[in-house]
């Protein structure tokens, strides 16, 4: 029997940037999602953001849920999302599955909101994801939060128009067809604006990679920056829904000083200063919810708000 270790991700799948992590910018911050959803134990946040290499498996859950990207994967999900695009309807997988899949990630833990978005507003028809190995592999406590962040977008009614995910747990589920035996088929999707789309939305520029780790420098997460971009592809009305969910607004009380504390603790740019004298300006499409302005003001100044008008509740 193959070695199941070499049969999950690895830690080099995970791009850390423990410069990002909220608990190594302000010494009282309590974030800690990534430590709670690992089932590895392989995150420490004693001392500041650390994983331990050998016990992580490359689950890339904390990924998902990481708000300020101290956590990212290194996948080209750009490259991933062109190759399903090629087939009808395309299976996602990963590595133990990569023989009957279209495309593959190297753990389907790391699809998070934003990327399920992101395949179901860019791909036509259906898309399986390829969980049929996952109950015998040792990141198998994916399977329940894969599941739960499909439901909570689809309560949301934020998948409405796209393609249908399916997860895809047993074999009889798989209809799998390598599209490079179907020229035809290709070029039609190629033809289809779909296709197009879906091949750029994950380009980002050379300044958006760009992974500095100095503390000061404000950066977008990857998943922040993947919204973005489908919002701008979707209906005036399922855009509102969709920002409805993540978009937050900012509230600055009578006690606020102006001080741009907040401003300078701001990991991602959503907060900047447009006098000394006056309340930062805030950019809702850079903010991640992270919550540091909020617990950084010692004045208790800096209040989060939905920004409505979507009715539902942010998926989990
Ligand atoms: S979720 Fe991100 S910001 Fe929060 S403790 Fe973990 S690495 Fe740091
Ligand atoms: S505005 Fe506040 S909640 Fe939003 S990203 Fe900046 S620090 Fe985090």
């Amino acid at each position: 029997m193959a070695d199941s270790r070499t049969l999950t991700g690895s830690r080099d799948d995970l791009v850390v940037d423990a410069s990002r992590c909220l608990r190594m910018r302000f010494s009282e911050s309590s974030c800690r999602p990534c430590a709670d959803i690992c089932p590895h134990g392989a995150v420490t946040l004693d001392g500041g953001l650390a994983i331990e290499t050998e016990l992580c498996r490359g689950c890339l859950l904390c990924t998902a849920v990481c708000p300020v990207g101290a956590l990212e994967h290194g996948s080209d999900f750009s490259a991933c999302l062109a190759q399903l695009s090629r087939v009808p309807e395309p299976i996602l997988g990963c590595i133990r599955t990569k023989e009957y899949s279209n495309s593959t990630m190297t753990c389907l833990g790391g699809l998070s909101d934003e990327h399920l978005l992101a395949l179901c507003h860019s791909l036509p028809g259906e898309l399986a994801l390829n969980l049929t190995a996952c109950s015998e592999c040792p990141n198998s406590a994916m399977i329940p939060h894969l599941h739960q962040r499909l439901a909570a977008l689809s309560e949301a009614e934020v998948l409405e128009g796209g393609c249908r995910i399916v997860i895809a747990e047993s074999e009889a589920d798989i209809h799998f067809s390598d599209e490079s035996v179907d020229r035809r088929g290709f070029f039609k999707s190629l033809r289809s604006s779909l296709f197009q789309s879906a091949t750029v939305i994950l380009s980002g520029s050379k300044e958006q990679t760009d992974r500095r780790s100095e503390y000061a420098v404000k950066r977008v997460p990857v998943r922040r920056e993947l919204l973005n971009k489908i919002v701008g592809r979707l209906s005036p009305e399922l855009g509102r829904l969709v920002l409805g969910l993540y978009n937050r607004r900012i509230v600055f009380t009578d006690n606020c000083t102006t001080c741009q504390g907040c401003v300078a603790i701001c990991p991602t740019g959503a907060l900047q200063t447009e006098s000394q004298d006056e309340q930062p300006r805030f950019d809702p499409q850079r903010c991640t919810d992270c919550g540091l302005c909020v617990d950084f003001c010692i004045d208790g100044a800096v209040r989060l708000d939905s920004s409505g008008p979507c009715r539902a509740t942010k998926p989990a």
